[in-house]
């Protein structure tokens, strides 16, 4: 990949010359196209959709719904299957109480796996809490695989709330066997795919996946914060009823009764963020046209050489958690280093200007069964190379003269 090309696009690493940004998986920085888009809505047409029928409300409208029809090329969906929210937790959020809520009856069962980011846990747990449902947890062996996930399914399993690729293991799950084998236990089962680390990474497409959802965020994929996608299958999402209530998501209200709009729009109430809706179509765009194959296989070739590198310089002083082989891992590396605490050793890479993130990354119960109270984690991107990673290595370096 010629990155020398990709990095001027980003005002953030073009401008701050000494900056390594490692922290991809937490959002990722914005390219220009993406910043002057935002500025274009303000500047030529930022006013509400929907509302007008004059003429830069169209426009607005236009540009809003031409960002619908780009996620839905960009997934293999239809548009009206692709839902604005504000984040992927919003998303999944959305699912658990316009879904499931009124129909979980105590005993049901939700499955999910001890991998999960806390907003594809937290929202499960407490549904099935209030509803007497049983949450089960699909457990990891030592490699950071999914261990035997069709134990976990049985005819009572109402959900299976899955991650595509882990923000801590960075382990790429076999979604769509598992999708397979747990239809064939249970047909009833809905599955629900958190998206957040492999849309942007990964070239997904939900009809081969074959799930119901799918919910990921804009601002891990260059795009605007304040984005989120649920996209749900057609049927899925018309026996969905609506989360929140209000403008925008009916047909007719009456003192007594309200008809709701048909699907994306029932789900949308309010007025959205239109400026981050609309930039996040030039990330998509950018996206596209440097190519997701490309952008996997270069970030398969970097985490392979960050993961070579860190083992020769440090042996059995650091650990990388997660799949040996590359081929079954997302570039994100979490590591523990010696005893050092996950906060001393970004802090002290932060003062040599290196971003990574320290802590458990919203995945409290993963890092329990890792036996962990906190890890660091690097992560990576189309605008990262191998001088990043030499760069973390020195930090590294420093960070044991420190603390060791
Ligand atoms: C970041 C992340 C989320 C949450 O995304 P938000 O945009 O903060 O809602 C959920 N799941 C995974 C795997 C993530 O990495």
């Amino acid at each position: 990949m010629n990155l020398k090309r990709y990095l001027k696009d980003f005002p953030l690493l073009a401008k701050a010359k000494t900056l390594i940004y490692l922290d991809s998986a937490a959002s990722s920085l914005k390219p220009a196209v993406v910043i002057e888009k935002i500025k274009e809505y303000y500047e030529q047409y930022g006013v509400n959709i929907f509302r007008g029928i004059y003429k830069i409300s169209e426009k607005a409208t236009q540009e809003y719904e031409k960002t619908r029809e780009a996620v839905a090329r960009f997934i293999n969906g239809r548009p009206e299957e692709v839902i604005f929210t504000r984040n992927t937790t919003e998303s999944l959020n959305l699912l658990a109480y316009s879904l499931v809520y009124n129909q979980l009856k105590p005993g049901d069962e939700i499955a999910v796996s001890i991998m999960e980011h806390h907003a594809n846990f937290v929202p499960w747990q407490q549904l099935a809490l209030k509803r007497g449902a049983r949450l089960k947890i699909i457990d990891i062996d030592d490699n950071g695989y999914l261990k035997t996930p069709e134990k976990s399914i049985t005819k009572k399993t109402k959900v299976l709330a899955l991650t595509y690729v882990s923000n801590v293991l960075g382990t790429i799950n076999p979604i769509k066997e598992i999708i397979k084998r747990a239809k064939k236990i249970n047909p009833g089962t809905i599955t629900i795919i958190d998206g957040a680390q492999a849309v942007p990474h990964l070239k997904v497409d939900v009809r081969d996946l074959g799930c119901d959802f799918l919910a990921f965020s804009s601002h891990k994929m260059l795009g605007p914060t304040g984005v989120g996608i649920l996209w749900g299958r057609k049927e899925a999402l018309d026996e969905l009823s609506p989360f929140n209530y209000g403008g925008e998501m009916i047909k007719e209200v009456y003192p007594d009764r309200t008809i709701f709009e048909d699907i994306p729009y029932k789900f949308e109430a309010g007025t959205p963020d239109i400026a981050g809706v609309i930039a996040f179509r030039a990330a998509i765009e950018y996206l596209e046209k440097v190519g997701m194959e490309k952008i996997r296989n270069h970030e398969m070739e970097l985490t392979g050489y960050a993961l070579k590198r860190l083992t020769e310089e440090f042996k059995s002083e650091l650990k990388v958690f997660g799949p040996k082989n590359t081929k079954d891992r997302g570039g994100v590396i979490a590591f523990a280093f010696q005893d050092f605490h996950g906060h001393d050793i970004a802090q002290i890479l932060a003062d040599e200007n290196i971003c990574v993130r320290a802590g458990h990354h919203c995945a409290m119960p993963l890092h329990q069964r890792l036996g962990l109270a906190s890890s660091a984690r690097a992560s990576f991107y189309l605008y990262n190379d191998e001088n990043d990673v030499e760069k973390l290595i020195k930090g590294l370096k420093k960070v044991r003269k420190i603390l060791g």
